[in-house]
């Protein structure tokens, strides 16, 4: 299928394997018409996307996906933020707080490893990760210094709870989330409500002030697709899709364009924009 918009897509911002212009690149030649650069807690491909888009003749809008821990932290409800002023104002300072926080834990769990004789280095960590460290670094630099065989085993054995590199995440609040997005005259929809597994985090989200439900997605089921659709339609919220592509060898292993939404809904996001606030 040919055309369309792809409104959840990762770049090496955050934690895809293709850079912000491959990104751009792949989408095109996949005929796409118009997609979103959501990556994870950061705005830092936007500018690249944007650039690569109007050379290369495809819309490229704005996005961040911010994840928040809900309940006992465990679930975490992940927050999309369309067309955000993202340069200054709140979201820019939430996403600042956020980088810091990612630092910050980075450093915590290097030094409670080392603290336990893994001598790993807060440097090299902070070489693979960039802007966006996080634990998948930490554990890559575990297998690199040869205390693991690989990524997953790394964090079975070092960094999940109860594990003795394991240090929790500062919290984001999901009406916090939301509340910043619509400041900075973003759209908020709800990603993936499929993988949350607990619809009433999906009421909560509502009830919160999102603007959408993300129906169309990678691994959700045609039934999980239609019930949000349904459920994002009967309460006039804006319905959205989106493959989530990591990058064809990254960790949703799907081409940009595998889930696909009409540019109807592009125009529909756009609006809304101007309502949010
Ligand atoms: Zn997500
Ligand atoms: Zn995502």
């Amino acid at each position: 299928m040919a055309g369309g918009a792809d409104l959840h897509l990762h770049t090496t911002a955050s934690d895809g394997t293709l850079s912000p212009a491959e990104m751009v690149a792949l989408s095109r030649e996949q005929g796409l018409v118009a997609i979103a650069i959501t990556d994870h807690d950061t705005a830092g491909g936007l500018r690249e996307a944007v650039a690569a888009g109007e050379r290369l003749g495809i819309q490229v809008i704005p996005g961040v996906e911010l994840s928040c821990p809900v309940g006992d932290g465990r679930t975490e409800v992940h927050l999309l933020g369309y067309l955000c002023r993202f340069d200054d104002g709140p979201l820019a300072e939430l996403l600042a707080r956020l980088r810091r926080g990612r630092f910050e834990r980075a450093a915590a769990i290097v030094e409670r490893l080392r603290a336990r004789g893994y001598a790993i280095d807060l440097d090299r960590v902070l070489a693979l990760g960039g802007e966006s460290v996080g634990r998948a670094h930490i554990a890559q630099a575990l297998v690199e210094a040869g205390y693991a065989q690989t990524v997953k085993e790394a964090f079975d054995r070092f960094l999940v709870p109860g594990r003795p590199g394991y240090v929790p995440r500062p919290r984001l609040t999901l009406s916090e989330a939301i509340q910043a997005v619509r400041e900075a005259g973003g759209v908020p929809v709800l990603a993936h409500p499929g993988l949350i597994r607990d619809d009433h985090w999906v009421a909560a989200a509502i009830a919160a002030g999102v603007m959408g439900l993300e129906a169309y997605h990678t691994d959700h089921s045609a039934a999980q697709a239609e019930k949000y659709a349904r459920w994002a339609e009967a309460r006039g919220l804006l319905v959205t899709g989106g493959s989530d592509s990591h990058g064809p060898r990254g960790s949703r292993p799907v081409l940009p364009g595998h889930v696909r939404v009409g540019l109807e809904v592009v125009e529909r996001l756009l609006a809304a924009a101007g309502r949010a606030g």
